[in-house]
């Protein structure tokens, strides 16, 4: 299987079903016609909705528009040769054959053939959680000894595993920079060692942009390969169309959009997909953090709409910044016009999605950023007090004693993340005008009772 160079998991592939007596059969019904194109033509379309439309569409067993789960963990074959040949890597998935559901499964490819057309790059595989994700490629990517340079504003559980887990378990070590500033970057690559440049496209919890193609090119003329989270602004941003080389993401978040799985993926170069899938040297084959079947289809179904959410969770943060911002709050949103990285927004986002589903409202101390949660979700009724996003629902937390609270205070101080940071997740059920009177409720409550100043 370490020979299997050359397996498509992009865009190519087939839906050939196992009919007759042997399992290659005549040339003619090795591949039957499909709704697709070939691998990395996605890169082609500047829009990540025309990419999905475009990708070849998988039928069910019995002819459903929807495709049949392969609720498998192991594969049969007609002929004992067929083994041989799957082992020594001669046939493999891009030719419909599978050995077992930890290596390739035939549904959870189909979610990656999705994931690979939504960031435009050649392949993806998807994985068991966002953790697993970026675990697994920074583990393939970087050999003991290895160094990473990434931002110092970073999702908590990534930051913890930069910091603590990968110098302990894997004498991988991290500096890190803040990387809108491009000479530390620069001057933090140690050629030869430094293995991976990783950072948020937009960041956890304080919502700056990284300059994709500017730290793309830095990172190149040093040989280092660019992997970029964007579990933030999935289809608002395609790193990979910006120049970054693997782009990661918690499909928790905003891909599901239904707060009830776990779920990541890996989207970069086949040649990187495939070693991760080695049976020797691949992490995702012998660390195992594999998606299950149902999961995979569950998530599959739930793609072609994800458009239609981010718009929505977009324009709703945008209106609702727009007025919190007019009546005197601190709102930290890179869709409003004063955010230092508006401009840098605005020049890299696909058009008509708008500027991110997540703004942050800074109550300045953790006192007062609890006040208003609980006004807003046990006075107003504006949303809920959770980690997590994407979900349709309003989702708050205040991110210096939640997600971020792996970090230390300083390190806190230094990714600007502010004790009284509420992050809000801004969902899209009811109407906005409903929604809106929810929110200012809550804020009214707020300044009858002293504990909030409006500067308007
Ligand atoms: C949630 C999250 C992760 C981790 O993803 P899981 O699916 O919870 O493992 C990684 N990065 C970012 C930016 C996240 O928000």
């Amino acid at each position: 299987m370490a020979g299997m160079a050359n397996q498509a998991f992009g865009y190519t592939g087939n839906g050939r079903k196992r009919q007759g007596s042997d399992d290659i059969g005549g040339d003619g019904d090795m591949i039957v016609a499909k709704k697709g194109m070939g691998q990395g033509a996605a890169a082609c379309w500047d829009d990540p909705a025309a990419a999905l439309a475009a990708a070849r569409h998988e039928f069910g067993e019995h002819g459903g528009v929807n495709m049949s789960i392969e609720a498998s963990a192991t594969f049969t074959v007609m002929e004992p040769e067929t083994m041989r040949r799957m082992f020594a890597g001669e046939l493999g998935p891009d030719r419909d054959f599978f050995i077992y559901s930890r290596h390739f499964n035939p549904t959870v490819l189909n979610l990656g053939r999705q994931m690979a057309c939504l960031e435009g790059t050649e392949a993806a595989y998807c994985t068991a959680s966002g953790m697993s994700a970026i675990s697994s490629v920074l583990m393939q990517i970087c050999s003991s000894g290895g160094h990473v340079v990434a931002s110092q504003a970073l999702y908590g559980g990534t930051h913890a595993l930069l910091t603590h887990f990968l110098p302990r378990a894997c004498n991988i070590t991290t500096s890190f920079v803040d990387i809108r500033d491009h000479v530390a970057v620069r001057e933090a690559i140690v050629e030869g060692r430094t293995k991976a440049l990783y950072f948020e496209a937009m960041s956890n919890p304080t919502l700056t942009v990284a300059d994709v193609p500017e730290l793309s090119r830095i990172a190149h003329e040093k040989g280092v390969t660019v992997v970029v989270d964007n579990t933030f602004a999935p289809m608002v941003l395609s790193p990979a169309r910006l120049g970054a080389d693997v782009v990661v993401h918690s499909i928790s978040k905003f891909i599901s959009g239904g707060a009830d799985i776990i779920a990541g993926a890996v989207c970069g170069p086949a040649s990187l997909v495939n070693s991760m899938m080695d049976l020797h040297q691949g992490t995702l084959m012998l660390l195992g953090p594999t998606m299950n079947a149902k999961v995979a289809f569950e998530l599959s179904e739930r793609i072609p709409h994800l458009g239609l959410r981010m718009k929505e969770h977009c324009s709703r943060a945008l209106t609702f910044a727009t007025r919190l911002k007019k009546m005197g709050l601190k709102v930290i949103y890179p869709g409003l016009e004063d955010h230092p990285d508006h401009a840098l927004l605005k020049s890299m986002a696909n058009k008509n999605y708008g500027y991110g589903g997540l703004m942050c409202v800074d109550m300045e101390t953790e006192e007062r950023a609890n006040r208003f949660m609980n006004l807003l979700q046990n006075y107003s009724q504006f949303g809920f007090m959770a980690v997590s996003l994407g979900y349709y629902e309003t989702l708050m937390s205040c991110s210096g004693s939640s997600t971020s609270s792996e970090m230390s205070h300083e390190e806190q101080v230094l990714a600007g993340i502010s004790p009284g940071l509420v992050r809000l997740s801004v969902g899209y059920i009811g109407t906005l005008e409903q929604r809106w009177s929810q929110l200012e409720k809550a804020i009214s409550r707020m300044v009858q009772e002293g504990g909030m100043l409006l500067k308007n």
